[in-house]
C-alpha cells in the first residue's frame, strides 16, 4: 500500500477544501451518519450495487476523492460476496492525507489489508499523477460526494476519461437538485440550520459544515452535469443502465454514469 505524499498544486479553493477535510477527518464518518440519519450508507450501497463490480470479470477500479474508503470497501465486498471475486482492486485517491489515513486505519481491520486489492494515493482529481495512473488503465472510475469540492468539474472529467480504458465506466454519486418544491423547502430548512448546528455539537466545527452545505447548492443541476459528462467524451443516456442519471430521494442525491467511447 503506497502513501505517495507528494505536494499537490493548490489554488485557494483547493486549500480551503483541504482545511475543511483536515478539520473534519476524524469525525467525518460519525457526522455523515448524524446529518443524513445513516441514509448516505443506503445511497452508497445502491450506487455500488448498480455498478455490479466483478460481474463479468475482476475489475481495476479507481475511487477518486475516496476519503475514508467507503466506496472502495463496498466495491470489494460486493465483488467478493456476489462473485467470489478476490481480484478486483481499488486505488483510493484523495487530496487529503488525513482522510486517507483514516481510511488506511479502517482497512487494517479488513481482509483486504496488505493485499493488492487496495491502495491509497494522495492526489488531485483534476490532475491525477500520470506515473501512477497512466492513460487507459481502469475499468471503473467512481467519485462519491467529491466532485462538487473540485475547482474545475471539466478537469476532473477529463482526467476520468484519460485513466479509463475504452469501454470503461465513469460513475458519480453526488448531492444534487431537488425538484419537488415542498421537499426542496424542507430540505433547505434542514440543511441550513441543522447541519451547521450538528457540525458544532458533534465536531465543534460549524464553518466546515456550513461550507459543505453551500457547496451542494452551487453544484450544477442534473441535466447540466449530464451534459458536462457527455462533453468530456462519455456516452450517457440510453446506452448506460438507468439513463444519464438516477435521482435518489427526489434528487437530494443523484447518480450519473457515462461510458468511455
Ligand atoms: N468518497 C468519500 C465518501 O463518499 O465517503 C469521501 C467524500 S468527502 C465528502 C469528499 C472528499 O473529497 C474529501 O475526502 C476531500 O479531501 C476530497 N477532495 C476534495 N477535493 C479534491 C480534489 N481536488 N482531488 C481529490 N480529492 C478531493
Amino acid at each position: 500500500t503506497s502513501f505517495g505524499f507528494k505536494t499537490v498544486p493548490e489554488d485557494s479553493k483547493e486549500s480551503l477544501v483541504k482545511n475543511v477535510f483536515d478539520s473534519v477527518a476524524s469525525s467525518y464518518d460519525l457526522m455523515n451518519d448524524a446529518t443524513s440519519f445513516g441514509v448516505h450508507r443506503l445511497w452508497k450501497d445502491s450506487f455500488v450495487s448498480s455498478l455490479k463490480p466483478g460481474r463479468r470479470a475482476p475489475m481495476r477500479c479507481i475511487d477518486v476523492a475516496g476519503g475514508t474508503g467507503d466506496i472502495a470497501l463496498r466495491i470489494l465486498d460486493y465483488a467478493r460476496e456476489n462473485y467470489a471475486d478476490r481480484e478486483t482492486s481499488v486505488a483510493v485517491v484523495d487530496i487529503n492525507g488525513q482522510m486517507l489515513k483514516e481510511g488506511f486505519r479502517r482497512f487494517k481491520k479488513t481482509m483486504y489489508h496488505n493485499t493488492p486489492q487496495i491502495s491509497f494515493h494522495e492526489g488531485n482529481a483534476q490532475a491525477l499523477p500520470s506515473e501512477e495512473f497512466p492513460d487507459n488503465t481502469f475499468d471503473l472510475y467512481t467519485i462519491a460526494f467529491g466532485i462538487r469540492n473540485c475547482t474545475s468539474i471539466p478537469a476532473v472529467l477529463k482526467e476520468a476519461h484519460r485513466v479509463l480504458k475504452p469501454g470503461g465506466t465513469f460513475a458519480c454519486l453526488e448531492f444534487s437538485r431537488v425538484n419537488n418544491p415542498l421537499l426542496s423547502t424542507l430540505y433547505d430548512q434542514y440543511s441550513f440550520t441543522m447541519i451547521p448546528l450538528l457540525g458544532t455539537i458533534l465536531a465543534g466545527d460549524r464553518d466546515s459544515y456550513q461550507y459543505l452545505v453551500e457547496s451542494i447548492r452551487k453544484f450544477p443541476p442534473q441535466p447540466e452535469f449530464a451534459k458536462m459528462i457527455s462533453d468530456a467524451g462519455f456516452t450517457t443516456g440510453d446506452h448506460v443502465d438507468g439513463g444519464a442519471w438516477e435521482d435518489m430521494w427526489g434528487g437530494i442525491a443523484s447518480v450519473h454514469k457515462g461510458v468511455k467511447l
